[in-house]
């Protein structure tokens, strides 16, 4: 089955954006408390695709040999999965572009590892804020490694913002990968 993966730096919203996705909220739980997802879980949805939740990274608080433990973990995931069609890399709406964020898709692109940005927690800012922080997200983007911005979401676990337009994307995806069996 397909596989799609979410990652992103710690308290990101991505265990919210999981539930919301999801319509459980017992299956990833959300804590307040930075760090908590440690090992990758794979969520089978509909039957037909597998959302894939991977630990977050880049908090700031573990050591840096763990650092390093996680990040080769991660990425030998990254190199050996067959079924990953799409990785979602979760970043804050609030936040300037972060530098680990930004080396982790530089990561996926020289890898050829395709992937989407997801802008989490958009209820949190004003709709003329968000539209600028986008916009300075991607100059940030073309303005180093990337001639175009990537394909991006919006979305609000508080809100369930952008859920059907996701949800519609891989489904979408998953059709013309069965079309074309
Ligand atoms: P994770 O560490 O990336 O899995 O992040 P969590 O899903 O646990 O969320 C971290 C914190 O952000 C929690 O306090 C959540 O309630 C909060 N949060 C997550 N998503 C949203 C969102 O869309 N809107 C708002 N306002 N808060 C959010």
């Amino acid at each position: 089955l397909p596989e799609y993966a979410f990652i992103g730096r710690s308290n990101v919203g991505k265990s919210s954006l999981i539930n919301m996705l999801t319509g459980q909220n017992k299956l990833a739980k959300t804590s307040g408390r930075p760090g908590k997802t440690q090992l990758i879980n794979h969520f089978k949805i509909n039957n037909n695709w597998f959302l894939v939740d991977l630990p977050g990274y880049g908090y700031a608080k573990v050591s840096k040999s763990i650092k390093k433990t996680f990040q080769s973990f991660i990425k030998n995931y990254f190199l050996q999965r067959e079924q990953l069609i799409c990785t979602f890399v979760l970043v804050d709406c609030r936040h300037e572009p972060q530098k680990i964020d930004l080396e982790f898709m530089e990561f996926l692109g020289e890898n050829e590892i395709p992937f989407c940005i997801i802008f989490t927690k958009s209820d949190k800012l004003k709709l003329s804020e968000l539209n600028r922080n986008i916009k300075n997200y991607s100059k940030k983007m073309t303005n180093t490694i990337w001639e175009e911005m990537p394909q991006y979401f919006i979305t609000s676990a508080t809100s369930s913002d952008g859920k059907e337009e996701l949800l519609n994307f891989i489904g979408d995806i998953n059709q013309s990968l069965e079309d074309n069996l």
